[in-house]
């Protein structure tokens, strides 16, 4: 029998409200056609070691049947000797992302139900009290963090990087009136993404130390630069640095990340996970990274040279490279706009990322490729001039 009620339960009203409107993350393209030349993620553009590919392989056995260990302790441990801390400090995720999610959901109080029409319009500001609804960033970093403060019902804080995508000093952020001292958590991308700035420790510690929620100091790209700030996250027990093996381990297919932090706030975010959020061989290709550190250590310094050599190429072609601590560089192209020269690029079969905010709009994202693949732009640029 038909109850009144049936009628009217379509599939989308059940769907919760606040969910029914989000937006989902945009990831860059990952193209189906073969041939692509793929400067647009910001993936490593050479392999994992070969000891890592053989001992991925070894592992492929009769073992997948049963669950990983739930909280990755091995790895736990050996980034703990890595980093010369604790390994109750260290909470290894599903990728970095899945540790981003978590900081939301232990750190910041979702909307009330019913405020979320108004939630926008709440003040940015509030008195000696820490703000539990806010999740704050700088614009541009990593398109992520907006996107899960709307999942998650928060308010969110956008304050502004300079124009040259360097930090605001303090003394400005004072009186810009919109950076939120108070804010419950404050995620900062550095190095910078997707400028490719780095940023003096000094500075962000300086600006850790005048917060009062937690801050989350996202190094995703920590390996491809001169300095990094993981010292802050044994100094002060509100700040959190989180890393990944994506981008400087070759192993983004892999989904494995950590973060490093105060054990207390580490216990916080280990209380609401998966049980078992890392999988078994992710578990086994990390572990098996820290273990060949030469081979890393030799990509990353052949990265950094593809990086000086691309950056001088370019400048001699006309474009305005921005100095870059990471494995990707933001670039101004001449004579035609942004967007216009990546489609152009891309019949030439080269992708790369353009972002059409309004700081980014004028830029290209370019990840650094192999020697090759750099060698196939640089032609690729050099025919579009020419047009
Ligand atoms: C790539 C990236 C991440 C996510 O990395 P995963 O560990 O693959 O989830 C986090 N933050 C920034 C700034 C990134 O660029």
């Amino acid at each position: 029998m038909k109850t009144p009620q049936a009628k009217a339960r379509t599939p989308r009203s059940l769907v919760r409200p606040h969910v029914q409107e989000l937006q989902a993350y945009v990831p860059g393209e990952q193209p189906k056609v073969k041939g692509l030349v793929k400067l647009n993620t910001n993936e490593n553009p050479y392999a994992p070691s070969p000891k890592v590919l053989a001992t991925v392989q070894a592992a492929v056995d009769e073992r997948l049947r049963l669950y990983p260990d739930p909280t990755a302790e091995k790895l736990r441990e050996r980034l703990a000797r890595l980093h010369g801390c604790q390994p109750d400090q260290v909470l290894v995720g599903n990728g970095s992302d899945e540790l981003l999610a978590l900081a939301t959901r232990a750190f910041v109080e979702p909307a009330p139900e019913g405020a979320l029409a108004h939630w926008s319009k709440y003040p940015s500001h509030s008195g000696p009290k820490l703000n539990v609804r806010t999740v704050q960033y700088f614009t541009p970093s990593y398109s992520l963090y907006p996107v899960l403060a709307d999942i998650h019902a928060a308010a969110k804080v956008a304050a502004p990087l300079e124009s040259d995508f360097s930090l605001p000093t303090l003394l400005k952020l004072r009186r810009g009136k919109v950076w939120n001292f108070y804010a419950a958590l404050t995620f900062i991308t550095t190095p910078n993404a997707p400028s490719g700035r780095g940023y003096p420790t000094a500075e962000l510690e300086a600006l850790c130390q005048a917060m009062e929620g937690v801050v989350w100091l996202d190094e995703a790209y920590a390996e491809f630069a001169d300095d990094n700030a993981l010292s802050l996250a044994f100094k002060y027990p509100h700040v959190i640095v989180s890393r990944t093996f994506s981008k400087a381990y070759s192993l983004c297919y892999q989904r494995v990340g950590y973060c490093v932090g105060h054990a207390e706030l580490i216990a916080a975010l280990q209380r609401i996970k998966d049980s078992y959020n890392v999988n078994g061989l992710g578990q086994v290709a990390a572990l098996a990274s820290l273990d060949d550190l030469t081979y890393y250590r030799a990509n990353f310094r052949r990265l950094k040279q593809a990086r000086t050599a691309l950056t001088a190429d370019l400048t001699g072609l006309g474009f305005t490279v921005l100095p870059s601590q990471t494995n990707f560089i933001l670039a101004r192209p001449p004579t035609l706009s942004a967007e216009v020269w990546q489609g152009k690029l891309r019949e030439h079969k080269i992708l790369v990322r353009w972002f059409g905010a309004y700081e980014t709009r004028d830029y290209l994202r370019i990840s650094l490729g192999t020697d090759d693949e750099l060698a196939a732009l640089l032609k690729a640029v050099r025919a579009i001039l020419k047009d």
